[in-house]
């Protein structure tokens, strides 16, 4: 059903990136930034990054595997020790915003600043400039694609629109995206947060996992791409992660799953392209320059 699947390495049928988004408090300051020092008990629920990163570092060397955290740059500075603990165990740091700004809520100035701004963090704390980069909530706006391209970066994984790799292009070059959806995000299963305006039903582990293991089946009878969006305050306490850790058990079981990086996963797109093993599906950016025609002197709100 996928027409264009990726020749994974090793024949593996599916690639897998458990990813997580280190937000920790960044979020609570950009959205209540005058209240956010007296909002306690929803900074504890964030600030339980403390506690869940080091377990899933953990978890992740116990299964002997390296994945992807995407860090919002204030959150490294703010958090040095967790930085370290993630850097110990091998893993990629990647690209967050540097105070989880939206991109598509600020001038194309202004994300130009903030995203040179968590570059520079980076480079600084990991000694390397990041190669990936997931836009805060989603929100890519119609510069972004530029701004990763100039700054060298070899992947995204902020958009939603495939099964597989594929390509954003611009005049100015291109970039791979490396996609998910909301499905695989921890928010809407686990999520309820009043001050932070997200109120979900929470879901047991298992039913959570039944959406997980439903993408990751498909995607393996696919020759798809499974990657997650995931929190540690979110699904690193204790109940989720457990289950988390009988995940990865069945999957491995398969013997044919390829659990990487996400740098590795797009490193290994990229040879597929130059070596002509593999053609990816193309989007030309930005999909619209402005509002559409049609909407102008229309009353249709
Ligand atoms: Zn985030």
């Amino acid at each position: 059903m996928i027409s264009n699947p990726v020749p994974w390495p090793n024949g593996a049928k599916v690639a897998c990136a458990i990813t997580f988004d280190i937000d920790t408090d960044s979020i609570l300051h950009l959205e209540h930034r005058e209240r956010a020092p007296t909002m306690l008990s929803t900074m504890s629920w964030l600030k339980y990054d403390e506690v869940a990163i080091p377990r899933l570092v953990e978890l992740y060397a116990r299964y002997e595997i390296k994945q992807t955290f995407f860090y919002p740059a204030w959150c490294m500075e703010r958090y040095p020790h967790l930085v370290d603990v993630i850097l110990k165990g091998g893993h990629e740091i990647a690209a967050h915003g540097y105070l989880h700004e939206n991109p598509n809520k600020l001038s194309p100035e202004d994300e130009l600043y903030w995203f040179e701004r968590q570059i520079a963090v980076i480079e600084k704390m990991t000694g390397q400039r990041p190669r990936g980069w997931r836009a805060p909530l989603y929100n890519f706006s119609k510069y972004s694609v530029d701004y990763l391209i100039e700054q060298g970066f070899i992947y995204d994984a902020s958009l939603m629109g495939d099964d597989v790799p594929y390509i954003l292009k611009t005049k100015n070059g291109s970039v791979i995206e490396l996609p998910s959806q909301w499905a695989m995000d921890d928010w809407p299963h686990y999520t309820h947060a009043p001050d932070m305006h997200y109120m979900m039903p929470i879901k047991s582990p298992d039913e959570a996992m039944n959406v997980f293991m439903s993408e990751f089946e498909a995607m393996y009878r696919n020759n798809g791409l499974w990657v997650t969006v995931w929190h540690p305050f979110v699904s690193g306490r204790l109940a989720r992660c457990e289950r988390v850790g009988q995940m990865i058990e069945e999957m491995q079981s398969r013997g044919d799953v390829w659990f990487a990086k996400m740098e590795e996963i797009a490193t290994h797109v990229q040879t597929c392209i130059d070596d002509g093993s593999w053609s990816p599906r193309i989007d030309n950016l930005p999909y619209y320059d402005e509002p559409i025609p049609e909407l102008k002197d229309a009353n249709l709100a």
